[in-house]
Order: C-alpha cells, then sequence, then structure tokens
C-alpha cells in the first residue's frame, strides 16, 4: 500500500530513532530539558523571532497563537477553509472564544474587503477585530510573499495582529526558494510543525516575541499541556529540522511528477505546487476514485466532493511515483 493520505504517515527514520534514544533531558517545565530548548532556539532563529515554544501538535500552536492575540468575543479574519475554523472543532470558540470572520475567495483577503471590514469598526453592533490569520502553504498552494506583506502590512496599520499557520511553511520556503524567516517575517506569532513535510513523529512550535512566547507558555500549562522529560521527542524534531529541510525540495518534484502523470489520465485533473498532489474528479464522484485508487495500492484523502489530495512523504521513492501513477490509471479506467 502507498500512503499518501498525509504527510503526517511518515515514521522516525533509524538516524532520528538513535538521536530520540540518546537525547539530553530534563523537566521542560522547569525549563530544564536541554533538547527541547535547543530545538525552540533553533527553530525561532530559522524564523527569524526572539523565541518558540514547543508544543504537542500544530492545533495547539494556532491556538495558542489565537489564544494570546485576541480578547474573549473579539474577531479573528480568516479563509473559511482555514484550518483554524474547520479543522480544530470548536476550540477557537472554547478556548479563545473568538469570532471568526471569514472570506471565502482567493489565499488571502483582497483589499477591498479589508477595507470594507475595517470600516464598520467602533460601530456598537460590532465585535471588534483583532488578529488577521493567514496560512502558508494553504491546501498545498504557496502564498506569494508579497500578498503576505500586503494583508500584514494592513493588519498593523490598524492595529491589530497578524498570525501565519505554518504547518508546511518548510514547504512554503523550499516552493518560493526563500528562507524560513523570510516566510515568517511580519507576523506577531507563527505555528510550524515538525511532523508534517520534515517527518518528526511528534510536536509542532509556536514562535514570536519574547512576550508572545512567554505568554503562549504559561496559556500551554493552563491547558495541562506541559511536558517534563519532552527531550525524547523534541529530539526527533530537532534531528528533522536539521537534516530534512534540505530534502523537501526532491518531494516537490515527486508531486510535480505524480500530478504530470495523473493530469494525462482521462477523467481526472491534477496539480501541485509543492508536496500535495490535488486531484480534480468528475463532479461528485471523489469517494469512488478515492475507493478505486486504494483497491488498487494508493491511499489518498478526499478533501472535497470532487477533489482528492495526494501527499508526497519522506517515505516516497521514485518508484512509488511510479507505481502510483500506474494504479491510478488503473483504477480510473474502470469507473
Ligand atoms: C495539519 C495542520 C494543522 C494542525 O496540525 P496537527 O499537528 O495535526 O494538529 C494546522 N494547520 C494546518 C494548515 C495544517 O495542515
Amino acid at each position: 500500500m502507498i500512503d499518501l493520505r498525509s504527510d503526517t504517515v511518515t515514521r522516525p527514520t533509524p538516524a532520528m530513532r538513535r538521536a530520540m534514544a540518546e537525547a539530553e533531558v530534563g523537566d521542560d517545565v522547569f525549563g530544564e530539558d536541554p533538547t527541547v530548548r535547543a530545538l525552540e532556539e533553533e527553530t525561532a532563529a530559522l524564523l527569524g523571532k526572539e523565541a518558540a515554544l514547543y508544543v504537542t501538535s500544530g492545533h495547539m500552536a494556532n491556538q495558542l497563537g489565537l489564544y494570546v492575540s485576541v480578547r474573549s468575543g473579539d474577531e479573528v479574519w480568516a479563509h473559511e477553509h482555514h484550518h483554524l475554523v474547520g479543522d480544530e472543532q470548536g476550540a477557537t470558540a472554547v478556548l479563545a472564544r473568538a469570532l471568526p470572520r471569514m472570506y471565502s475567495e482567493g489565499t488571502a483577503p483582497s483589499d477591498a474587503l479589508l477595507e470594507e471590514w475595517i470600516s464598520g469598526r467602533g460601530d456598537v453592533h460590532r465585535a471588534e477585530p483583532a488578529l488577521l490569520w493567514l496560512e502558508n502553504t494553504f491546501t498545498g498552494r504557496v502564498v506569494p510573499l508579497s500578498e503576505q506583506r500586503r494583508v500584514t502590512a494592513f493588519a498593523h496599520r490598524h492595529g491589530l495582529r497578524a498570525h501565519l499557520d505554518g504547518a508546511r511553511l518548510w514547504n512554503a520556503a523550499a516552493a518560493l526558494e526563500a528562507s524560513p524567516a523570510k516566510v515568517a517575517e511580519g507576523f506577531d506569532s507563527v505555528s510550524v510543525c515538525f511532523s508534517k513535510g520534515l517527518g518528526a513523529p511528534v510536536g509542532s512550535a509556536l514562535a514570536g516575541d519574547a512576550d508572545t512566547v512567554a505568554r503562549a507558555r504559561r496559556a500551554r500549562k493552563l491547558l495541562g499541556a506541559g511536558m517534563r522529560q519532552a527531550g525524547i521527542i523534541a529530539a526527533g524534531a530537532l534531528h528533522a529540522l536539521r537534516h530534512h529541510r534540505e530534502r523537501i525540495a526532491v518531494d516537490h518534484a515527486r508531486a510535480a511528477l505524480l500530478a504530470e502523470r495523473i493530469a494525462r489520465v482521462p477523467g481526472l485533473g491534477a496539480r501541485a505546487q509543492t508536496n500535495m498532489v490535488l486531484v480534480d474528479t468528475p463532479s461528485g464522484r471523489a469517494a469512488a476514485y478515492r475507493e478505486a485508487f486504494a483497491r488498487h495500492g494508493v491511499r489518498v484523502l478526499e478533501i472535497g466532493p470532487r477533489t482528492l489530495r495526494a501527499v508526497v512523504h519522506l517515505e516516497i521513492t521514485d518508484g512509488d511515483v511510479e507505481t502510483a501513477a500506474t494504479a491510478v490509471a488503473k483504477a480510473a479506467a474502470e469507473l
């Protein structure tokens, strides 16, 4: 079975397991785990921020980023398909108690929309806007840095904060041929995942200025998510950060090849900007195609009534891409 559902399915490599087994550890709630500290410092430096906090998941990094940026009842402006809105249960309402205001076009809000939304500010009927939210990559698509700059500049002109959900920021950086710090520039807080494109077993980080991260550290404890000898898992993340960032371009090249092959299959369309191949099926047939692919040994995820995704990751070889492309063509021919 070739598992292309997500880049979270990877298992630690032998070298990563060795690094984890040999990790120096301490009690991180006391700030005494040297491996966690090294991971946090290297992550902050790579992202061009003062500090970073190691947390269990991207979901938690996002929710902490939200929690420290809004007061109860404040608005966060986001896309209706952002992970924050649709994939974190109702955490936005339960934890920070924020109100998402959502757009549905493009990968960032237009100037016209931003101007319209800010113009109602101060109206007694309206919630207070507090935070602008972007995602890069956004469902495998790369948001241009000029778009990010336009939106973060708007946010700061109006006294809003800006957060980047960078679960796949490493992929965005590789695709843009920019440093991670360039991609994170202009944001008050940034979340990144070590368990996606980089292939670590556990964890994400929230980065920002020292005050933002100190408040997030308190909020993490509030949620009962302080960790003790977390260096064991942080070592996997640190190994991934040091050794797997460079190879991300290889995943992107394989995804591009897979997309090219799938796009040639009658009835299907496909495109890839990063490690995520988005596959268009005939209207309403996504589930049928997903099942057919699985019968031929290829697992993918359904992300809409006509869209599937196939994510290339560090366990996928050139041979797997070839096998998967052939299997997809065979499966499609049967439908
Ligand atoms: C996966 C993902 C998250 C959440 O990460 P988990 O570690 O699965 O909680 C957040 N945002 C985006 C864009 C993601 O793709």
